[in-house]
């Protein structure tokens, strides 16, 4: 899977952090979130549900 976000969108809500936090992380610096690590989507499930819920739709995640 291949996940971005675009940082322009991204209001530093945290959300996706909450849902799916073994894959995204907020940079507190930047107010922006963040992908760790790519890989670890396939496995824990959750990057689908952290897309659907951003709200303002910054999170695309590919296959
Ligand atoms: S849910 Fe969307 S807007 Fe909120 S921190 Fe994550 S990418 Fe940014």
């Amino acid at each position: 899977m291949n996940i971005s976000i675009d940082h322009e969108s991204c209001i530093g809500c945290g959300r996706c952090v909450e849902i799916c936090p073994a894959v995204f992380h907020l940079n507190e610096s930047l107010g922006k979130s963040e992908v760790m690590d790519q890989d670890v989507c396939d496995f824990v499930g959750c990057c689908e549900a952290a897309e659907e819920n951003c709200p303002v739709g910054a999170i695309k995640v590919k296959d």
